[in-house]
């Protein structure tokens, strides 16, 4: 493109015109990758950019593929169907993920579905698909169909992707493999409800309710059923092979490997996938279908008209038009030059405003739809054919979160470097209650003065846990329970003029950084939360039954208002438990300011076993504030918040520990296990990289290394040998639950195993036997008894042992009851002696169980570490 003067049309009122500026300014640092950014990724910009949105026009095809977790899609399909093909294409996953486990950070649960959810919305910055979920709930590995539906609620999911297909209206669905015994079974349930929805969705007498919303029954043509999960499955058979390794010019890669580039952001589940040139394939098989089935050759939409004649056979009025239609898009196809989109933007705009008199003239209510879709397609095409900018900018605040009632300022920038003259007619911004002046405008700006409502609606996942006994989400009114997020509080409407059409683009207000670690800019929705932020530590005090001893708690407030403000801290307990102090002041005086006091909790005299809650609350000019605003932010997603309430459990137990414990702690990929043993009264010490290298171990009675150390410790793997040493010289070591990493060299003193799949207990209740009842680790300090394996939460562990040396003595036999997974498994709990001291190895999910409060979890843990201490005692006795 010609880096030189443009001339641009006269303004007229209002006189807001973008003029010439650097393209440099403001498309030149960003783009190398979509990393830590919301902004377009490079592919969507320039020649590339406009050639992809152009291969959208010509089609009215849809695909809508329906899935069970974040990650079972696979991704190069989505690329090849979106991008290369021009289809409309859809993911629903009927869950967020919230019962995984994580690779990267400490969420888990609720936390965990919403990072899951921005994982994928990045991805889809790569592959193009529009997200909806259900309201299941991702309550953790099942092995059974039947025990997935009873939980996610069976008519309540299929409503869900009845509502989702009406929504869509898809003309081929995809979804998982329905039947067979590998992998988790919430799979084949979300492929068998795909299949119901795809025959009910049709029915106005199914649903009746979202007809009476409005939503209109829809029938999809085909149902194709995948032959594995992700970007595996059969490369061929099937009733139809879909080739992935084929290279695309626009994208300068095969979809395979823009696949898996888009893929890699399943970080949380470590899907590091290198992409790999060349031939990749994958096949499906055909399941249900509406029309006339052939020979399937080319792919899912063989034999089904889905070009834009088809428009005619809806309303035969649309006839002629109909083919003028195509001239537009076959001219604005035909005149794409990578150096002058000016003959190609002109067949597009001309083709923008037909679109519409056909959308106006058709009484045709799916001919209407389907034009709107297309509505949306050339007005994409045409923003990408001018290199539109467009952004909102909050100015004027400090970390992107305002609080109620805080002014600060909004900048929309606008700007169009392509040598097509552009007008723009309107800049305005919506905020349902938001205070919003217009302050100045100049030829590609606009700013504007911004007042937050006082009773604004506040950022954060609009689906919530009502009863943690339900596994499925309750949303806040307004919302179905399908969309990704909640909608954006406030956006920047720009409607614009070329060639005499009119266009508009929206865009949320954002705010952007410079992120040191990733060296790039990076921006996130605006957020709105309460003046006050009140967290409290730990989530779990142990109280000891037998020595019932004050609990400390911390309680911080932090300052979210831009502005002075003083508040009084009190923590909330049941009667008979007496608070120490039994308030606090608090003054902060600028935003971002956090303060912490301390309360101490003293239980009541003959306290018993049994939980008890407890709140923290701070009040300040007459309002309460009674929750935290939780940070989930990685380099490779668009930061999000999760509201927490600042509670926190006073869990009352029997449980010992030998005086005295020094616990050394190697943390993993970030579990909470730590924490919960210096709840134990252990003095627990972090081993960093310098202690692994350098530091006297001898006088730790334990040490554990935590979930997944040995994928994200390097100073972990080089030095596995001075722990071992430790405990050859009379240490006690404990390693958490680990993945296939664990195997990589022998780390631990014997040679040992994990079976692929592993072996797991998904049943928080299931039935345990001891193997050696008389073992220090059923015995000491703590007698373990039945009601030690009660109240257990999701799971009872992953990833035990599967074949292990003789000298490993297996001390738990536990066993699902689900018919795929009924034999019994003991490769849950192995200790072993190696030299003078003990190496252990369990894969119970105590990183679950522990900041759960179970008390029996942490009976059991107790034990298992103090182990070396109990032997050494028993050698002394
Ligand atoms: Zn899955």
């Amino acid at each position: 493109m010609k880096a030189a003067c443009q001339t641009w049309m006269k303004a007229r009122k209002p006189s807001w015109l973008p003029v010439l500026t650097v393209v440099a300014v403001l498309l030149g640092p960003l783009g190398q990758s979509a990393a830590g950014s919301v902004l377009p990724i490079r592919e969507d910009r320039g020649a590339g950019g406009f050639g992809l949105a152009l291969r959208k026009l010509p089609t009215l095809g849809s695909v809508l593929y329906i899935t069970a977790h974040p990650d079972d899609e696979n991704n190069a399909l989505l690329v090849r169907l979106g991008r290369g093909e021009g289809y409309r294409t859809g993911l629903l996953s009927l869950t967020r993920g919230d019962g995984g486990q994580n690779e990267i950070g400490p969420e888990l649960f609720e936390a965990l579905g919403l990072l899951r959810s921005e994982e994928l919305a990045a991805i889809h910055r790569f592959d193009g698909a529009e997200q909806y979920y259900s309201r299941a709930f991702e309550f953790g590995f099942s092995f059974s169909v039947e025990e997935t539906l009873e939980k996610w609620g069976h008519e309540e999911t299929l409503g869900d992707i009845v509502r989702v297909i009406r929504m869509f209206r898809p003309t081929v669905i995809l979804t998982l493999y329905p039947t067979g015994g590998g992998g988790g079974q919430h799979h084949q349930a979300s492929a068998r409800l795909a299949a119901e929805a795809f025959a009910a969705a049709g029915d106005p007498a199914r649903f009746p309710d979202q007809v009476e919303e409005g939503l209109r029954p829809w029938r999809p043509l085909r149902l194709f059923q995948s032959t594995g999960i992700g970007m595996g499955g059969r490369s061929d058979g099937g009733d139809l092979r879909i080739d992935l390794g084929v290279y695309d010019p626009l994208l300068g890669e095969t979809y395979a490997e823009m696949g898996a580039r888009a893929r890699s952001r399943h970080r949380s589940q470590g899907m590091n996938v290198l992409p790999q040139p060349g031939p990749y394939s994958t096949a499906f098989v055909l399941a249900d279908s509406t029309v006339e089935s052939l020979d399937l050759r080319e792919g899912f939409f063989d034999g089904i008209d889905v070009s834009l004649r088809a428009l005619a056979a809806l309303d035969p009025t649309l006839e002629s038009s109909v083919a003028l239609l195509e001239g537009y898009v076959d001219w604005a196809r035909d005149a794409f030059d990578r150096s002058d989109f000016t003959a190609s933007l002109r067949a597009v705009t001309t083709g923008l405003d037909f679109v519409r008199r056909m959308r106006a003239a058709t009484s045709h209510r799916e001919a209407s739809f389907l034009l709107g879709t297309k509505e949306r397609d050339f007005e994409n095409a045409v923003e990408k054919g001018l290199f539109l900018y467009a952004d909102a900018l909050a100015g004027g605040i400090r970390d992107g979160m305002v609080v109620p009632g805080e002014r600060f300022r909004v900048t929309v920038r606008f700007h169009s470097p392509a040598e097509v003259p552009v007008e723009i007619d309107s800049v305005r911004l919506e905020g349902s209650g938001w205070g919003i002046t217009e302050e100045e405008q100049s030829s590609r700006t606009a700013v504007f003065s911004v007042t937050v409502p006082e009773d604004p609606e506040f950022s954060g996942p609009y689906w919530f846990r009502e009863d943690p006994r339900v596994d499925r989400f309750s949303v806040e009114p307004g919302y179905a329970g399908v969309e990704p997020f909640r909608s954006p509080p406030l956006r920047a409407v720009v409607r614009y003029r070329v060639f005499g059409v009119e266009a508009r683009i929206e865009r949320p207000v954002q705010f952007r950084w410079y992120q040191a670690e990733s060296g790039q800019e990076t921006r996130m929705e605006l957020k709105v939360v309460p003046k006050l932020s009140v967290r409290i530590s730990p989530a779990v005090a142990l109280v000891s039954v037998d020595d019932p001893l004050p609990r400390t708690f911390e309680v911080s407030v932090r300052n979210h208002n831009p502005g002075p403000i003083a508040s009084e801290i009190t923590l909330q307990v049941p009667e008979g438990w007496a608070v120490e102090p039994p308030n606090a002041a608090v003054a902060l005086r600028y935003e971002d300011e956090v303060q912490t006091r301390r309360f101490r909790v003293a239980p009541p005299r003959g306290v018993m076993e049994g939980r008890v809650r407890v709140r923290a609350v701070a009040t300040a000019d007459g309002t309460r504030f009674e929750s935290g605003v939780r940070e989930i932010a990685y380099p490779h997603i668009e930061p999000r918040i999760l509201p927490e309430p600042a509670e926190a459990w006073l869990e009352a137990l029997r449980v010992r520990i030998p005086d005295d414990m020094r616990v050394g702690y190697v943390m993993g990929v970030g579990d909470e296990v730590g924490l919960a043993t210096e709840q134990l009264g252990a003095s627990v010490t972090y081993l960093d990289r310098e202690a692994l290298f350098f530091r006297d171990l001898s006088d730790f009675d334990a040490i554990v290394v935590g979930v997944r150390a040995y994928l994200v410790r390097e100073d972990l793997i080089a030095n596995n040998h001075r722990l071992l040493e430790y405990v050859e010289r009379g240490g006690h070591l404990v390693v958490q639950y680990h993945k296939y990493e664990f195997l990589r060299e022998r780390f631990a003193p014997y040679p040992l195993s994990i079976a692929r799949p592993h072996d797991r207990v998904t049943m928080e209740d299931s039935p345990v036997t001891l193997l050696v009842p008389q073992h220090p680790v059923f015995n000491r300090p703590n007698s373990i008894t039945d009601r030690d394996w009660e109240g257990w939460v999701q799971e009872r562990g992953l990833y035990f042992l599967g074949e292990w040396d003789d000298r490993y003595v297996p001390l738990l036999e536990l066993r699902d009851l689900w018919p795929y997974n009924d034999q019994p498994k003991r490769g849950g709990l192995v200790v072993a002696t190696y030299g003078e001291g003990t190496y252990a190895y369990t894969g119970l999910a105590f990183f679950r169980q522990l900041p759960a409060g179970v008390p029996g979890a942490y009976r059991l843990w107790a034990n298992l570490i103090s182990l070396g201490r109990e032997r050494r005692a028993a050698g002394a006795e």
